[in-house]
């Protein structure tokens, strides 16, 4: 991990990496770029440790913009098409990419598809019990085919469950080999590198966690479902019970009441949502403002693994220190 965490780079506009060689201007075909570009920020670091420097990796979502409804602007459709390779969720989180990607014939990679497995849907009530949705939450996914109302039941920030984000490294892995054949070797070492720093990362993550298991907690909007299912957490309820619409006075109100009743330790804001009257609600309370950030939405991309070590990092700050600004 700490290897990883010196790989730190700090992008303007998202750009990763120089393209210093091309393969027009007489470099062997070992070195020929890629041009990935993905949906959102930890995608980006998913692919990034497997790329050369020379390579070149984009992100589409705007620094500091939630995914739920953003829009493709001109702009972005520009540099889309410009990749070699798109790497998406593949559910209604980044919907607006996949309809672009549809338009072209560029080589894509839909996590969503990647491992055909149960899913969690949606939790429909903004309050939450764990024993009920951990044993009846599961639907199906089954790719492109379904329809929009289907895969708009599932709970689609499947990025941040990190079993299934190993696995995925070895399916990107596996892409890049395809487009690039001559640089199957390189791909393949670091997929292993990757692999096994994550399955250790994960290892240490759970004992980390284990002591907060049982403390009850309250995030801004649903997106930690398999976060909290891998490490057994306890998320009481969500502020926002729809990501694009502000909750209401009332809705504020009964998060009050549910601070109480749960007795509530944490409630994690998160950067892509506005925290005023949030944090007029929890004035003389005790229960400690943390902040989650499932997005990597500070424009600085870094590897998957420095993501989600920061992710959990948050989560025990607020749960040990009673805050975390
Ligand atoms: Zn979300």
């Amino acid at each position: 991990m700490r290897r990883l965490l010196k790989q730190i780079f700090i992008v303007s506009c998202c750009w990763l990496g120089v393209s210093s060689v091309s393969a027009q201007n007489g470099a062997d075909s070992s070195t020929q770029p890629l041009h990935v570009v993905t949906s959102i920020p930890p995608l980006a670091g998913l692919v990034y440790p497997l790329l050369d420097e020379f390579d070149t990796l984009n992100v589409i979502l705007d620094a500091g913009r939630s995914p739920h409804g953003f829009q493709l602007r001109p702009s972005h459709m520009r540099e889309l098409q410009q990749a070699d390779f798109l790497l998406m969720v593949g559910t209604s989180v980044d919907a607006w990419m996949q309809r672009t990607a549809e338009r072209t014939d560029i080589p894509e990679l839909r996590l969503f598809d990647a491992a055909q497995t149960d899913w969690l849907l949606r939790r429909e009530s903004g309050g939450w019990d764990r024993e009920h949705h951990h044993g009846h939450g599961h639907g199906h996914g089954h790719g492109h085919g379904h329809g929009l109302q289907a895969m708009a039941r599932i709970d689609g920030h499947i990025w941040l469950d990190i079993q299934r984000a190993t696995g995925w490294i070895g399916e990107i892995s596996l892409a890049l080999q395809q487009l690039r054949p001559e640089r199957a070797a390189d791909f393949q070492a670091r997929e292993q590198q990757v692999v096994a720093s994550l399955m250790a990362a994960q290892q240490a993550w759970s004992e980390q966690l284990a002591p907060f298991q049982d403390q009850p907690f309250v995030v801004m909007h649903d997106a930690y479902q398999y976060f909290e299912l891998r490490f057994g957490l306890n998320a009481v309820g969500a502020v926002y019970m729809n990501p694009e619409v502000a909750p209401s006075v009332r809705r504020i109100q009964e998060i009050r009441d549910t601070l109480v009743a749960q007795g509530v330790v944490c409630v994690y804001q998160e950067p892509q949502f506005p925290t005023d009257r949030l944090r007029s609600v929890l004035r003389g309370m005790d229960v400690g403002l943390g902040k989650l950030d499932p997005l990597g939405a500070d424009g600085v991309l870094i590897p998957y693994e420095a993501f989600y070590d920061r992710l959990v990092q948050a989560f025990i700050g607020c749960m040990r220190d009673g805050n975390n600004p």
